[in-house]
């Protein structure tokens, strides 16, 4: 059961029709199933209910209050990169025991309203980070528990920028400064060492990678407990990937088997982090044809969403499947669907066949549930675009469109000028 499906030749999402909601709210506009999300993270988690674990859903896939709130009523913990996404966390309802903290570059502030907040822990990330750790723990007289981040040098083989488990990367650190690591938090009342990290990259649509990855993690763990060290969790990350075109991702059953299987014998909760198998199938944007044109070379379909809205096709050449609201039966042509924004860079897809929709038409662009409207910006000053989230027969306005007062809200002209 797809909850984005055509009904008598209309696309719908669960049982609101998409013209519905444009009527209401305009375009563009993301449209998310809460149905899908649930049953994504239901059928996630449940695949490791043979072993303790807790699923700390990625925030920054999407980090819409709505969606966070969902996700922490069906009992899912957070991953967070930043106090910004710490503070919509706990607004959302997670508990601060199901929190964790990843991201190679903390701020003191960062770091001290997370301690206050008593999350479960930080994934650490370098030497340095330690260090601060340690200090600010003291200075607050709050002990603060930490797993390092272990960079296993595997090759997610998966685009170069979302690609995090390499020695080239900036992430994590290298496997053989792991164990001198902890053991320099031996003595530190502060510091206490919880758990075992990695995460080596998203959309991986194979699973050896992370076979790979887990084994060096286990040989790193069980040395840490012969060396005393009370370990309680390890975090395997997130990046299971999802079909975005003809990929085949594992599906969360022979991913989590593949895990549980290298950790035979041992006694811990595992960590999940997914991310975008949680959001991405559950979101579209959805857009106005604004015109078409051909330049006698191409075909142009210009639409009224841009890279500023949705920048992967733009930033990783990342496909999306773009399908129109009402069925057009049959005609097709080859075009790119393209923006507003003024840069070539501007385009949801190339040389793609399509429905030959005309000024007016409505398309939705597929998989924008995850990197989508949290990777936006109002670069050519334009308002980002309103969020709905359906729920059934009901639909939600879950942000705002942003105003034209909102663009300049944080700005200000020098008296100088005036
Ligand atoms: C981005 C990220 C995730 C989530 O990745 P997905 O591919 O969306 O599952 C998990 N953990 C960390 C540390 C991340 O940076």
């Amino acid at each position: 059961m797809h909850y984005f499906a055509y009904h008598a030749g209309e696309l719908y999402c669960e049982e609101v029709p998409i013209r519905e909601i444009v009527e209401k709210f305009g375009t563009p506009v993301y449209v998310y199933s809460g149905k899908t999300i649930r049953r994504h993270y239901k059928v996630f988690d449940s695949a490791f209910k043979e072993i303790d674990h807790l699923t700390c859903y990625s925030v920054k896939a999407n980090s819409n209050l709505a969606i966070l709130a969902l996700l922490a009523r069906e009992g899912a913990g957070a991953d967070i990169v930043s106090k910004g996404e710490l503070y919509r966390a706990l607004k959302a309802g997670f508990p601060p025991q199901k929190i964790v903290f990843s991201g190679v570059g903390k701020t003191v502030d960062e770091i001290e309203m997370a301690l206050k907040a008593g999350i479960l822990m930080f994934n650490v990330e370098s030497l340095d980070e330690l260090s601060l750790l340690g200090d600010i723990a003291k200075s607050l007289k709050i002990k603060a528990s930490f797993a390092l981040r272990a960079n296993p040098n595997v090759d997610p083989k998966t685009h170069p920028y979302i690609s995090t488990g390499l020695r080239k990367n900036k992430f994590g650190i290298p496997e053989e400064d792991i164990i001198p690591a902890y053991l320099k938090t031996k003595d530190n009342p502060y510091l206490e060492a919880l758990g075992l990290d990695a995460h080596i990259g998203s959309q991986l649509i194979t699973i050896s990678p992370f076979v790979d990855a887990i084994k060096r993690l286990r040989a790193l763990y069980e040395e840490l407990l012969s060396l005393g060290f009370n370990l309680k969790y390890l975090d395997v990350g997130g990046g299971l990937g999802i079909p975005y075109d003809q990929e085949e991702p594992p599906l969360p059953e022979e991913y989590s088997s593949a895990l549980i299987r290298e950790l035979k014998g041992l006694e811990l909760t595992l960590i999940l982090e997914p991310g975008r198998v949680i959001v991405g199938n559950a979101g579209v944007l959805v857009t106005r044809v604004l015109f078409t044109k051909s330049n006698r070379e191409k075909n142009f379909i210009i639409v009224d969403a841009g890279m500023n809205d949705l920048i992967r096709p733009s930033l990783y050449q990342a496909y999306h499947r773009i399908i129109p609201v009402y069925d057009r039966d049959g005609e097709t042509l080859i075009a790119d669907v393209v923006g507003p924004v003024c840069e070539s860079g501007d385009f949801f897809a190339k040389d793609r066949k399509i429905s030959a929709v005309k000024a007016g038409d409505l398309l939705a662009i597929m998989s924008a549930g995850a990197y989508g409207f949290v990777m936006s910006s109002n670069y050519n000053s334009r308002p980002r675009p309103a969020e709905v989230l359906v729920e059934g027969d009901q639909f939600f306005l879950v942000r705002k469109r942003e105003t034209l007062d909102d663009l300049i809200s944080h700005e200000e002209i020098p008296a100088l000028y005036l």
